[in-house]
This record gives structure tokens, C-alpha cells and sequence, in this order.
């Protein structure tokens, strides 16, 4: 029994034992045909995705994350006008960075824990827009489909090599967001001073610049 060491958590990502593994029909849709596929979960993994599938502003708040991710990717990094469509591939291949596959297909999956945000993402493509504008001005792809394509794969291999410290970077924020949180609950006199300072600096929401 080889494969069970491939069978992993359509929700978190981690890996599962057979004896663990729940399995469910369920409805990874975009936007327009619902689509179900049979996935794998941990037990209490599944009681989430399922919570989580019907928190209406979760997904509504990921739907427009991923219009934002794709905007971007579709007009600064492809750049095609906003008019004109992109070929599906590309959707693609984005949906499959959300959920940290190089091979994307059949591996579309809204509202998991598994992979990066559509946030992280969109942050990432900002954080890399001058290398990969400048890297695909002075490279020739080709023609067609085939030319859409290999630029597609080119920008999105960038992207994979720096989503991990783009994201190592957003952890480390909120961490010292949530430090900076607890000491203030905690009412620790020498440290409300850093409170004060970051809080008058921001809104007291995450805040990144990254370029
Ligand atoms: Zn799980």
C-alpha cells in the first residue's frame, strides 16, 4: 500500500493516513458549473471546510481577492488590456499557486488552509512586478497559444521562488502584531510605549509595504 503515503488533506494540506482519511464529494466551483470532485480530509478538517464553505463573507472576501490577483496578473504582468480576455490557462495556473501546485489542473479549491492566499499572492506578484516586466520585455516566447503559454509558466515560476519569502515576511508581521496585541493585553508598563508607537503609525490592521 505505496499510495497512502501520497494521500493528503484537501483542507490543510498535511498528510493522511488511510485509517484518518474522510472522504467527500465537494463542490470546488469558481464561478459559473458547479464541479465536484471526491477529496480526502482529516475528520475534523472537513467539519471546516464545511463551516468555512458557508461563511458567505469568507468567500465573498476570497472572490475578490482572487478578481484583484487576476486583474493584476491579466494587465501589469501579462500585459493585456482589460478589455480583451485571457486564455483560461492562465486562471489556471493561478488557482494552482493558490494552492502551492505547479501542476494545477484539478486541484481548484476555495476557502482551504492549504497553499497561499489570494492576499499573499497578489502581494507577491507587486513585490516581483519590476524583475518579471523588465525579464519579459527581452525575452521572445513565440507565437500564439504556445507563446501565452511559455510566458505564463515563465512568470509563474518567478512567482513560486518568491512566494515562500513573501510569505515567511507576512508571518513574521503578524506575529509581532500579535505580540505587540498581547503585551497591550496583558498591561506590561515597559513595553506599552512600542503599543503606542504602533498604533499610532497604523491603523492597527496588518500593514506590509513591500514596495
Ligand atoms: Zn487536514
Amino acid at each position: 500500500m505505496e499510495r497512502q503515503a501520497f494521500l493528503k488533506c484537501a483542507y490543510c494540506g498535511k498528510s493522511l493516513t488511510v485509517e484518518e482519511a474522510v472522504t467527500a464529494s465537494i463542490d470546488q466551483r469558481s464561478r459559473k458549473d458547479p464541479t465536484f470532485y471526491e477529496r480526502q480530509f482529516h475528520f475534523d478538517c472537513l467539519k471546516k471546510y464545511r463551516d468555512e464553505r458557508h461563511d458567505e463573507q469568507l468567500v465573498k472576501e476570497e472572490r475578490s481577492d482572487w478578481d484583484a490577483c487576476y486583474q493584476y496578473f491579466k494587465t501589469k504582468l501579462m500585459g493585456i488590456d482589460e478589455s480583451r480576455p485571457m486564455d483560461k490557462y492562465a486562471a489556471i495556473c493561478l488557482r494552482g499557486l493558490r494552492v502551492g501546485l505547479k501542476n494545477p489542473y484539478g486541484a481548484k479549491t476555495m476557502t482551504i488552509k492549504a497553499g497561499y492566499s489570494y492576499r499573499t499572492i497578489l502581494i507577491t506578484m507587486k513585490y516581483c512586478s519590476v524583475q518579471i516586466q523588465r525579464a519579459v520585455m527581452n525575452k521572445d516566447f513565440g507565437e500564439g497559444n504556445y507563446g501565452f503559454k511559455r510566458k505564463v509558466n515563465y512568470i509563474m515560476a518567478i512567482l513560486f521562488n518568491h512566494i515562500n519569502d513573501v510569505q515567511a515576511r507576512l508571518d513574521k508581521v503578524d506575529r509581532q502584531n500579535k505580540r505587540v496585541e498581547k503585551r497591550v493585553e496583558e498591561r506590561k508598563p515597559e513595553v506599552v510605549t512600542t503599543a503606542q508607537t504602533y498604533k499610532r503609525k497604523g491603523t492597527g490592521k496588518r500593514r506590509v509595504v513591500l514596495d
